[in-house]
């Protein structure tokens, strides 16, 4: 749902005076509720994104539909996820493009699976491997949650290390703690000129998955790189870097499919 009046059973974010982020799903009879005090459901369903609402404790916050960077840091986690800087990371320097074919594994708690699904389009396919039935079951949710149901989605409980189905692929993404044992397969289910991308919060798991690039004939290494996110805090004339932040999320690998001949 995009634009138009909050209504209920759809996913709003309040925000309050000090800037916290609280996710919350409408229901006409339920209240929201922090120790500022409570607002009732229904005095929000049927506002316009950005109204303002006082709580009971006289707290002023405002109402907005999540975005995908903010609903993905609120939603449930069976996994760790990737968080958005890096997924807007997969999807540029990945080169997910409307209408591609997508192999993604693992799944996680489906953060990736959204950033995908949302940008390769109706007209494109994104294929998840995961092998863990109750990581499977969590994406599934959050994926739906915020995509509605997904056609174009085909969710596999599968080992990806076991081998990847698919041929003719334009990309493959594995955020997978040994995306090395799947470098073969990615080379095989890739089509000339496809993409493979991994990212790895370690060292010692780039080396051994720039290795396995490395032998692998059909594909040539092309980046490793990191990407730092740096939020900034603005207050009066203190204009400066926030004093925390996530210093550290993981290196990305790229590399490309060469022709067979
Ligand atoms: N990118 C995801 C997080 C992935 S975490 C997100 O943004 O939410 C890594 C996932 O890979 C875990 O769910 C784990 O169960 C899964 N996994 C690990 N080994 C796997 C394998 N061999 N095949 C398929 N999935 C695997």
């Amino acid at each position: 749902m995009r634009g138009g009046p909050l209504e209920a059973g759809e996913k709003v974010l309040m925000i309050d005076p000090k800037g916290r982020k609280y996710l919350c799903t409408l229901r006409p009879h339920d209240k929201f509720s922090t120790h500022l005090g409570t607002i009732p459901h229904s005095e929000i369903i049927g506002r316009e994104e950005g109204a303002v609402l006082r709580s009971s404790g006289g707290a002023l916050f405002v109402a907005f539909r999540p975005t995908f960077a903010e609903y993905v840091l609120k939603m449930k986690r069976g996994a760790q996820v990737l968080y958005p800087k890096d997924i807007a990371t997969v999807l540029i320097w990945g080169d997910i493009f409307p209408g591609a074919t997508v192999v993604e594994g693992g799944g996680g708690s489906g953060a990736l699976t959204i950033g995908l699904l949302q940008a390769v389009g109706e007209k494109g396919q994104v294929i998840t491997y995961e092998v863990r039935e109750d990581f499977l079951r969590q994406a599934r949710l959050n994926v739906e949650a915020f995509l509605g149901k997904v056609p174009h989605w085909l969710l596999k409980h599968k080992d990806i290390y076991e081998g990847i189905e698919e041929t003719l692929v334009d990309r493959v993404v594995l955020d997978l703690p040994e995306a090395w044992r799947a470098v073969k397969d990615a080379a095989q289910a890739l089509r000339p000129g496809g993409l493979l991308v991994a990212f790895f919060p370690t060292v010692p798991q780039v080396q051994q998955m720039a290795a396995a690039i490395e032998n692998e004939p059909r594909l040539q290494l092309q980046e490793v790189f990191e990407t730092v996110h740096r939020p900034w805090r603005i207050q009066g004339l203190s204009v400066r870097p926030a004093l925390r932040m996530v210093a550290h999320t993981g290196f990305f690998i790229i590399a490309r499919r060469l022709s067979p001949a």
